[in-house]
């Protein structure tokens, strides 16, 4: 089936004809559609009123997707103040050009009527309409309160990854610096926290070694817990698009489900949840066996070898077999593809950090890349994908509660003088012990001992684990600000205070992507009159609560210079990249240490690594089963993840009529011979049921999931439809390195509604 292009340069889809499956099969190639109508002269994607009305944008701006952390270059299209149009950027180092079908809709997220242009103060129970000046007093009044009455860690702040660095950077100095409290955390938290705590203790630091790049330069690719057709649709495409190509090249997935992403694969690993690490320490028990490994090449530039070779002696194939469900042939001949690629890039996603031992499996992929030398050269390496859209920016401004910018540790005296001296604060103030991660920030919040909340840009009344709870503790807090774009949402409806902020295309900052790529995103058009960014805000709490000293910024810029002075000399170094410099250079990746470097596009290839002795450590990890597992009671494992229309909790896809037509309620996968035992047929509703919630979705029998296990995507909120958010049945238990909480696998039974 052809694509059709309407009047307005749009693609239309006969949805009612085709089976989601084949649907998500053609749209994940709209990047190739828009490159054909770009060489046909449709060179836009317009909002419908651009296209009735024959309107052409005056001018562009160079911007970038504000979604998933492939980080698509894009133009944005404006005329008389509004934006009207999005185009991809053919030159930007991620995407070429090409566009997924949310990044082609953006234009309507800037117009919907929920839009919040006014702050809102809770009052007899109901919100009425304040001015800025009212908000941020009030604002301001109460924390200073609650830290006189309490202390300064009861106050916390819950940021989201889609804020820019500069607003990162300067909501941590206001924090940690001036009021004195680590409790900032983010919901980068919950998306790779475990894989920075792999890149860490394996390589030494965080970020990934590989660049976009070495996807055309790779011969073989593991793609491992990670959906990318659905998750991050414009990479998979350069994957898809490049095995078309290059008949040679090989595509490994591993993945408990069926997915668009196993449609391309060589060989498809369906493994049993949460058995990740049983399967890949096989992979290396192989690759020894076999003679892949160059032992002494290898030991000269790790750490751990003999230790990791005699623990993985009893994970034969066979062995391995029996825990992850995957044909020990299967694990063989994997095992021989990687061994004897010349370059193999391996994504990898949530699957490996939503679990309890999510650091561990990150350990345990990167000893493959280790052992086999996929690292530190073209077309190689262990390669994070992030969710979110800056979660990189984020943790390189210091954005979680044991950071400090420049990937600095709060703990560590050396790093809170190096920024204290930045920021011109007494050294005493940035305190010594990691605030609360988000989890934790919650409990705490349950027991009373934080009192005031500040949450920016993110919705846990949705997105976390266990949120029956959340909800609860949402409604316990004696302070809650809730800033955001749109009201209401499933969190802001409980907030005491609703701060209006700007958005994409409104903004200018800069966001860093998967690929430690750093990119500028302009201001297309002004906010709405009331919505102010998110970093005038905390500059004018921070001015409000007796701090302007400390930031007297002229505008986003100013603070990137400033945040830059912090990355120099660090892993992270950006102090080469000027926004005058990413206006002409789409895209520069860290580290850049001077104008005239042209920015690093693979790391450790001369095999040093970020440790005491320059050896990246291959650490021994055994398999562990998720902390709750299918019993007789609960014989059922759920398994969450993404679907290829909607982004996190759909406070903006949601309202995208293209998809949310698309994909209008959440769902649940049940293996066939499941469906049978309870007598449950395809489109009828059940009740899947946990320890902590319950709910109420459309059944769809499939064998896309393995016999015992059932998958929901965890997009929808109650917002739309009671009783459809999986992260009512979620387990709250987190890995004990990145606290990341377990959102892949927990005990579930299934009844008929
Ligand atoms: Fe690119 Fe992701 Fe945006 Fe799609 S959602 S356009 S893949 S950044």
């Amino acid at each position: 089936m052809k694509y059709e292009s309407t009047n307005n340069g749009s693609l239309l889809f006969p949805l009612d004809s085709i089976s989601r499956r084949d649907f998500m099969k053609r749209v994940a190639f709209v990047g190739a559609a828009a490159t054909f109508t770009l060489s046909t002269g449709l060179k836009v994607f317009e909002t419908a009123e651009a296209a009735e009305k024959n309107i052409q944008p005056d001018s562009w701006h160079l911007s970038l997707c504000p979604y998933c952390g492939a980080g698509c270059g894009l133009y944005i299209g404006e005329k008389a103040g509004k934006v009207v149009a999005v185009k991809g950027a053919d030159e930007h180092p991620a995407n070429k050009g090409y566009l997924c079908m949310k990044g082609l809709l953006l234009p309507q997220i800037l117009y919907f009527k929920d839009r919040l242009t006014t702050p809102l103060i809770k009052k007899d129970g109901k919100m009425k309409e304040a001015s800025w000046d009212e908000a941020i007093d009030l604002l301001v009044s109460k924390f200073k309160k609650i830290i006189q009455d309490n202390g300064k860690d009861a106050v916390a702040f819950y940021e989201s990854a889609q804020l820019l660095t500069e607003e990162h950077y300067v909501l941590n100095k206001l924090a940690k610096g001036c009021i004195g409290t680590n409790n900032v955390d983010a919901n980068a938290r919950l998306c790779m926290a475990s894989a920075v705590g792999g890149m860490i203790t394996s390589l030494g630091k965080d970020g990934p070694p590989a660049n976009y790049s070495d996807i055309e330069l790779a011969d073989c690719f593991f793609i491992t817990g990670a959906n990318m057709a659905e998750a991050h649709p414009v990479l998979y495409q350069r994957i898809a698009d490049y095995k078309s190509r290059k008949k040679s090249v090989i595509v490994i997935v591993v993945d408990p489900r069926k997915t668009i992403t196993t449609d391309i694969a060589d060989v498809h690993l369906k493994l049993h949840c949460g058995t990740d690490i049983a399967l890949y320490n096989a992979i290396a028990h192989v690759l020894f066996k076999e003679k892949f490994v160059d032992e002494a090449k290898v030991a000269s530039y790790t750490n751990g070898l003999e230790e990791l070779k005699l623990h993985i002696e009893k994970y034969t194939p066979e062995y391995a077999a029996n825990i992850t469900g995957v044909k020990k042939e299967d694990i063989i001949k994997t095992a021989m593809m990687l061994g004897s690629a010349r370059a193999a890039l391996y994504f990898c996603c949530m699957g490996l950090n939503h679990s309890s031992v999510g650091v561990w499996k990150n350990n345990a992929i990167i000893n493959l890349c280790l052992l086999t030398g996929h690292i530190g050269k073209p077309g190689a390496g262990y390669f994070s994908l992030t969710g979110q859209p800056n979660a990189m920016g984020l943790r390189e401004a210091g954005g979680l509660s044991h950071l400090l910018p420049g990937h600095r540790l709060v703990e560590n005296e050396v790093h809170r003088n190096e920024i204290a001296a930045i920021w011109g604060v007494d050294p005493k103030i940035i305190a010594p012990k990691p605030g609360k991660n988000v989890l934790d920030l919650f409990r705490a919040a349950d027991k009373g001992d934080i009192k005031g909340l500040w949450i920016i840009g993110t919705n846990p009344a949705v997105s976390l684990t266990d949120v029956n709870w959340v909800i609860k503790v949402l409604q316990k807090i004696e302070f809650l600000v809730v800033q955001d774009i749109y009201y209401p949402t499933e969190t802001s409806k409980f907030a005491h205070l609703v701060l209006p902020a700007a958005q994409w295309a409104e903004k200018l900052g800069t966001f860093t992507n998967s690929d430690r790529t750093v990119n500028l995103l302009k201001a297309a058009v002004k906010p709405p009159a009331g919505a102010k960014s998110d970093l005038d805000i905390f500059i004018e709490v921070a001015h409000k609560m007796g701090y302007g000293n400390y930031f007297q910024f002229k505008g986003p810029e100013d603070v990137y210079n400033e945040w830059k002075r912090c990355s120099k000399g660090t892993d992270v170094d950006v102090s080469g990249i000027t926004y005058a410099r990413l206006e002409k250079q789409v895209g520069i990746p860290w580290p850049c240490p001077s104008e005239d470097h042209q920015g690093t596009l693979r790391r450790y290839t001369h095999f040093k690594f970020y440790t005491p002795n320059g050896k990246a450590n291959l650490l021994a990890r055994d398999h562990k089963e998720p902390l709750e597992v299918p019993d007789s009671e609960y014989p059922l494992c759920l398994n969450t993840g993404r679907l290829f229309d909607h982004w996190m909790t759909l406070t903006r896809t949601g309202k995208i009529p293209q998809l949310i037509n698309s994909s209008p309620e959440s769902y649940v996968e049940i293996h066939p011979d499941d469906a049978q035992r309870l007598a449950i047929k395809s489109g009828v509703h059940v009740n899947v049921i946990s320890r902590r919630g319950d709910v109420i979705l459309k059944a769809k029998v499939t064998d896309t999931v393995t016999k015992g296990e059932i998958f929901i995507p965890f997009h929808y909120g109650y917002l739309y439809k009671e009783k459809q958010a999986a992260n009512l049945l979620t387990n709250p238990a987190y890995d004990p390195g990145s606290k990341e909480p377990e959102y892949k696998a927990c005990a579930v039974k299934i009844e008929k509604a």
